[in-house]
């Protein structure tokens, strides 16, 4: 017997939002004189900077090598020591290690699964240089306490808010508050621009030296020499690196920044359609939410509670892919991938984090897709939860 299934397409996770504009957007670069280093890049920036109210935005090639920028330019060395979270993407510890850096792992709040920043704390040593804290899922951390915390003991606060970009916290701009902060235009992100990233700041001597890393160490500005040979002169200063964007992508991300309230307004509204569904689960732990800030809802995530059910998240994850709802995991824990591993790091560590990775399942959200969807993914997550349940 073949069941019917719920739908009959596979909805993604996530997925980009494009339209005639930003088409012609990237029409228009193509057609013009600078496909790269021109004045879109320059323009994206303004944009960008303007919008989460930070005095300068440099765009990079990707938000990796934006966060290895913002750790070259917090003057992260050999053997210094960055406290980050394990509950992320690989590159915000990755970018540490890129500058010889020892990412340190604090472990989670278990209820809004950022970054504990009384952990942090524990873990500041004299070698500490720097937090990275991760907006996860694109609920703010606690800045205050980290800055507050940063301050005390002379360290910079490197935000990775590639899930918040539109957050708020304390009624600020996400991009407007830590020393640096990154984001991602990666197309399942808020924005995209192909692959692309930011660092906001409000800081001129971070601003000047993450412009020369993204384009190899070199300045032409004649204020900026040590030497002065003519016109044509610039000069290498430092070990820097190709990580610019091209004017094509900034066209793209300029375009697509105009539409960024919309798609978190949309975010946020099937954020409230999937709460209010799923509330008298009681197999099923929904997003908590701090009242300090307002998340831009990158990813919404539901966590099982295994001791009411009579699979584990596999299974539950297996079955929701069967039914074409296209369900993720974020994410394994950075500090228990093999490479980490074979670097000293396992099991233990974060044990927060280690749990959580266990019951976790992201559910399709992105502004693209549309109300019937949202009521698909419902539909199948709970009728899968009840075929699965403790009777
Ligand atoms: C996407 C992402 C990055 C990296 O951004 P890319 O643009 O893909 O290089 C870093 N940190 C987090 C938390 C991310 O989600």
């Amino acid at each position: 017997m073949t069941v019917k299934l719920v739908r009959d397409t596979y909805l993604p996770y996530g997925k980009q939002w494009i339209d005639e504009e930003d088409i012609q957007a990237v029409i228009n670069v193509l057609k013009g004189d600078y496909l790269t280093t021109g004045p879109a890049v320059s323009e994206f920036e303004k944009a960008a900077a303007a919008y989460v109210g930070s005095t300068y935005a440099v765009a990079f090639a990707n938000g990796t090598a934006a966060l290895h920028a913002a750790c070259f330019a917090a003057n992260i060395g050999v053997g210094d020591e960055v406290i980050t979270t394990s509950m992320t993407f690989a590159a915000s510890a990755n970018c540490v290690l890129y500058q010889g850096g020892i990412p340190i792992f604090a472990d989670i709040d278990d209820k809004t699964y950022n970054i504990d920043p009384q952990i942090i704390e524990a873990k500041i040593t004299a070698k500490t240089k720097a937090i990275i804290p991760v907006d996860f899922t694109g609920q703010p951390v606690d800045l205050d306490k980290i800055l507050e915390m940063a301050k005390k003991h002379n360290l910079v606060v490197i935000e990775d808010a590639a899930h918040a970009l539109g957050a708020t916290y304390k009624g600020k701009k996400v991009g407007s508050i830590s020393d640096m902060t990154m984001f991602s235009f990666h197309p399942v992100k808020h924005i995209t621009s192909g692959e692309g990233g930011m660092i906001t700041t409000n800081n001129k001597e971070y601003y000047e030296k993450l412009l020369k890393f993204r384009s190899h160490g070199i300045t032409r500005d004649p204020d900026k020499t040590k030497e002065h040979h003519g016109p044509w002169y610039y000069e290498m200063q430092f070990l820097g690196y190709n990580y610019r964007m091209t004017d094509i992508q900034a066209a793209l991300g300029a375009s697509q920044l105009m539409k960024l309230e919309m798609f978190v307004n949309l975010r946020s509204k099937y954020v409230d359609l999937y709460n209010a569904a799923f509330k008298d689960m009681e197999e099923v732990i929904l997003p908590y939410q701090k009242e300090d800030g307002v998340s831009s809802w990158h990813l919404y995530i539901i966590r099982l509670r295994l001791e009411k059910l009579k699979v584990n998240r596999k299974e539950i994850y297996e079955e929701l892919q069967k039914q074409n709802i296209g369900v993720n995991v974020h994410y394994i824990p950075v500090h228990l991938h093999p490479f980490y591993r074979q670097l000293g790091y396992g099991e233990g560590l974060c044990p927060n984090a280690e749990q959580l990775y266990k019951e976790i399942i992201t559910l399709p959200l992105f502004p693209g897709m549309s109300e019937q969807d949202v009521y698909d993914v419902i539909t199948v997550v709970r009728n899968t939860v009840n075929t699965y349940k403790m009777s």
